[in-house]
């Protein structure tokens, strides 16, 4: 689960990491207020689930109420990057002397915590990787081990920030590790972590990945309030269904992780698109199966269905019989490939044989079904304007 800047300001305040003090607001009153309290100049900045925001202009200087008046105005409502701007952050602003980045995340390949600082901040981390990779410094970090003061000083040396700020930035990254640990976080980044003019270092910007795993252990349920969320996955939610959304036109419902998986994967190997991934867990009954349907019917653009069922404990013509029972309650733009295997799979595919028409084909195998579906998905393509 992503935070808004606001909230990973707060997560980074309670791990003692220094940022602005400032206040949020939905409306424009409501940021004059908290303006006035703060004294000026204040910054303005949009509260989206995305970066960017500067040059998208979602972040502004005021000096005044009324230049807050009129940079919120303008702000609020605001779409960046495809994200619309429903409230705002006022903070304290800061005299730059200089911008860095800082961030930790999980190395996968190396199984390691991979932790990058580099003195070239304010800037997207990827055109510094780019332009300059030896102006990051990395370091990995054995979990077991944690962040040690020596090769924090060290990781810091390398990085070539302004020396006058070593021992605070060492303090600040040892507090930003543990708030990255110990607040289960997969991703904290910093981007500008900044040096002011008066010299004190301190987080401009919080970007901050939870892991929702964890979320049992903390109370994040003011977070999870202003989740962003894809909408087909937030209608899959609802309905108990294990979805992600993704960007091709070839609807896929499978029973099992693993499954839903390897049937994303054979539809990209016969040259075709997924738009989803979609476990329906164990029980492909009708109700479920119908759920699974209508998510997938209401995503616009959906060509074709792959329906992909391995019976073990659910018998194959009970999942038959729930395809063709959903199919009764919704009414489908696509056709539908059914892929039925396992337990009983003769009594299932006998059962979709008696309905079969040009909205609902069967095949014997996972590989036919997923090029009959990506074939259906591109004539369906042709067809349309
Ligand atoms: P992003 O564009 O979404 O990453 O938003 P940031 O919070 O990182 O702000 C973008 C840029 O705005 C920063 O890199 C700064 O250059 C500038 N900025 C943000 N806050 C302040 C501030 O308090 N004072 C000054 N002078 N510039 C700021
Ligand atoms: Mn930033």
């Amino acid at each position: 689960m992503d935070l808004l800047e606001y909230q990973g300001k707060e997560f980074f305040a309670r791990f003692g990491i220094p940022v602005s003090p400032g206040g949020r607001g939905d409306d424009v009153e409501e940021c004059v207020a908290i303006a006035e309290d703060l004294g000026y100049p204040v910054v303005v900045k949009a509260q989206v689930h995305v970066g960017g925001r500067g040059k998208a202009g979602g972040i502004q200087l005021a000096s005044h109420a009324e230049h807050v008046r009129d940079h919120a105005g303008n702000i609020l409502g605001m779409e960046i990057r495809g994200h619309t701007v429903r409230g705002l952050w006022i903070e304290e602003a800061s005299d730059i002397a200089e911008e860095w980045y800082a961030s930790f995340t999980l190395d996968r390949s190396a199984k390691l915590h991979l932790g990058m600082l580099s003195a070239e901040g304010g800037v997207e981390i990827e055109e510094v990787a780019e332009r300059d990779p030896d102006a990051i410094a990395r370091i990995h970090i054995d979990p077991t081990d944690g962040l040690s003061d020596e090769a924090c000083l060290a990781w810091v040396e390398a990085a070539h920030l302004d020396p006058d700020a070593t021992t605070q930035a060492v303090s600040l990254l040892s507090k930003l590790y543990l708030a990255y640990t110990e607040g289960d976080a997969d991703l904290v980044e910093i981007n500008p972590l900044i040096l002011t003019t008066d010299g004190r270092v301190h987080a401009l910007d919080a970007k901050v990945t939870l892991d929702d795993s964890a979320a049992f252990r903390h109370d994040w349920d003011e977070y999870a309030a202003t989740q962003h969320r894809d909408p087909r996955e937030q209608a899959a939610h609802e309905k108990g269904l294990q979805y992600v959304g993704l960007d091709g036109d070839v609807g896929v419902i499978a029973n099992g992780a693993g499954l839903a998986m390897s049937t994303v994967d054979v539809v990209n190997q016969v040259g075709g698109f997924p738009a989803n991934f979609l476990d329906i867990g164990g029980g492909a009954n009708a109700e479920v199966m119908a759920g699974a349907l209508e998510v997938i019917n209401d995503d616009p653009v959906v060509r074709s269905i792959f329906i992909n069922i391995f019976g073990g404990i659910t018998r194959g013509e009970e999942v038959a019989n729930g395809i063709v029972q959903a199919l009764d309650r919704v009414d489908m733009r696509s056709p539908i490939v059914v892929r039925l295997d396992g337990t009983n799979a003769e009594e299932g595919r006998e059962i979709l044989a008696g309905h079969e028409s040009e909205m609902l084909l069967s095949q014997p195998t996972m590989l036919e079904a997923a090029r009959t579906a990506v074939e259906m998905a591109a004539t369906a393509g042709d067809r349309s304007p």
